[in-house]
């Protein structure tokens, strides 16, 4: 059985060693929950809604124990822990209301009854990365149990450790065997088989767009399901009318939240010409304000990356000859630390400004008009989600409606919230989750005609 070590990305300490699955365990957890499939869609809607809130409270009574893990596991600050958490049980609650109002339609005919109905797909793998390892999770599993699938669940292989508990969880609630497994292992061994195994009806992806590439390239071949959310390079735009003080206080927690690791980081600050030096001047002492530390600690706001080898990957981003305009705290090791990070890019083809970074630097940069940061915020192949700051309400309706991408918020960050729909234009995904609608997209659609 091949193991792996569980580091804690603040301390550089192994705190667990897991079991990797093999393609024979993969095997034989899809064909559980394919087994686990038809009794479980035959569970009555109000049986089905009742298993998922005890799920929901289980994962309430055990909200402290998750968060804690998490910061062990990912270095995420336990402010932030405890938020992921909350979101899984929400999630989970939102998710139980779903079984009995997924309604289908009765539609006028002639010489008959036409009646359509949702039906589940069977069994659906939902692969997760190491950024959020619980909510991407639970955004997954949720809908697609409450339609009725069964699910494996593949964590990163960086961050089983949550995604285990929350099996054990599902268990405790009384959620039958086989309805909800969590298989940790490598992405190019458990994921690539939900690609490939013909009982997987979907794959749920949340990762780089790369391999979110090659999975659809898979499943194009049994013409597989897809829900993809990958990358971002999102624009934070601030007008010249805008609360200035207030846009540029909270502009670093819209970047350097969760140290970056975030697909909807607002990496490129596009700021209008008149006031560009002014808020390159008032982000300065938010930016040497970020609380860079232990993430246990409960006034930490900014923790380490996950990994080594994240960090070198982040800190080849900035070269010797980068014009940085300044950085916040600093830390030695142990544990993989890098600075919140400011530059100004070199150029609208700077990779600071196309690529994305996925760790605490961001670009700022100026933009003249409003037809410019539109021009700006689109010039990238991703669309996953931004920020407009304006005292002017008109605009921005004019510029939300104008940029492409999933999730625009306007004089804040929040890109998040369960009951609404989450996900990217273009290159940043496929489909949406959360939200009224993210049930339907776990169901095939039937149409029956009844002659009369
Ligand atoms: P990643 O390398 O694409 O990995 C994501 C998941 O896919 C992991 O569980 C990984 O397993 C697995 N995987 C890797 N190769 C695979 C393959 N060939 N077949 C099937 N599965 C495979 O991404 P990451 O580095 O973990 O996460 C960072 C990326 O996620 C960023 O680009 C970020 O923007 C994106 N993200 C997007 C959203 C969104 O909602 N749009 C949210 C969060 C993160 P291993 O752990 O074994 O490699
Ligand atoms: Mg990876």
């Amino acid at each position: 059985m091949r193991t792996a070590q569980v580091i804690n990305p603040a301390t550089e300490e192994a705190v667990a060693t897991i079991e990797l699955a093999d393609e024979a365990a993969t095997d034989a957890a899809i064909e559980r929950a394919a087994a686990a499939a038809p009794a479980w869609r035959a569970v009555a809607p109000g049986d089905r809604a009742r298993l998922l809130r005890r799920f929901a409270d289980a994962v309430d009574d055990d909200l402290e124990h998750l968060a804690r893990l998490e910061v062990a596991n990912a270095g995420h600050t336990i402010g932030n822990a405890r938020w992921e958490a909350g979101n899984v049980r929400d999630v989970l609650h939102y998710a139980a209301g779903i079984p009995e109002r997924l309604l289908g339609q009765q539609i006028p005919v002639a010489d008959g009854v036409n009646i359509t109905f949702h039906e589940p797909l069977g069994v659906v793998g939902v692969i997760v990365p190491w950024n959020f390892p619980m909510p991407i999770a639970a955004w997954g599993f949720g809908p697609a149990l409450a339609a009725g699938n069964t699910v494996v669940l593949k964590p990163a292989e960086l961050t089983p450790l949550t995604a285990i508990r929350l099996g054990e969880l599902a268990l405790r609630a009384g959620l039958p065997e086989g309805v909800f497994q969590v298989l940790p292992g490598k992405g190019t061994v458990v994921g690539q088989r939900f690609v490939t195994h013909p009982a997987v009806r979907k794959v749920v992806f949340t990762g780089s767009t790369d391999v979110g590439k090659q999975i659809m390239a898979g499943c194009a071949d049994r013409v597989k399901r897809v829900t993809l959310e990958l990358g971002g390079k999102s624009a934070n735009i601030v007008f010249a009318d805008a609360d200035l003080e207030k846009a540029a206080a909270t502009a670093p927690y819209g970047v350097f939240d969760n140290a970056g690791q975030d697909c909807c980081a607002r990496s490129r600050i596009l700021v209008q010409r008149g006031v560009f030096d002014r808020f390159l001047e008032l982000m300065e002492p938010a930016v040497a304000g970020v609380r860079v530390g232990d993430p246990s600690d409960e006034a930490t706001e900014m923790g380490p990356l996950i990994s080594a080898a994240h960090r070198e990957r982040v800190a080849g981003f900035v070269s010797p000859s980068t014009k940085i305009a300044y950085t916040g705290t600093h830390r030695d090791g142990p544990g993989f630390w890098y600075p919140p990070t400011v530059v100004l890019p070199d150029g609208p083809d700077d990779r600071i400004l196309t690529e994305e970074i996925f760790g605490p630097v961001v670009a700022v940069l100026p933009f003249e008009d409003e037809a410019d940061a539109l021009r700006i915020a689109n010039d990238t192949e991703y669309g996953l989600s931004g920020s407009i700051w304006t005292g002017d309400v008109g605009r921005a309706l004019r510029v939300a409606r104008g940029v492409e991408a999933g999730n625009l918020s306007v004089n804040s960050h929040s890109s998040v919230r369960y009951w609404t729909p989450f996900g990217g234009y273009k290159q940043s995904g496929l489909g949406r989750e959360l939200g009224p609608d993210a049930a339907l997209s776990f169901t095939e659609t039937k149409n029956v005609f009844i002659a009369t």
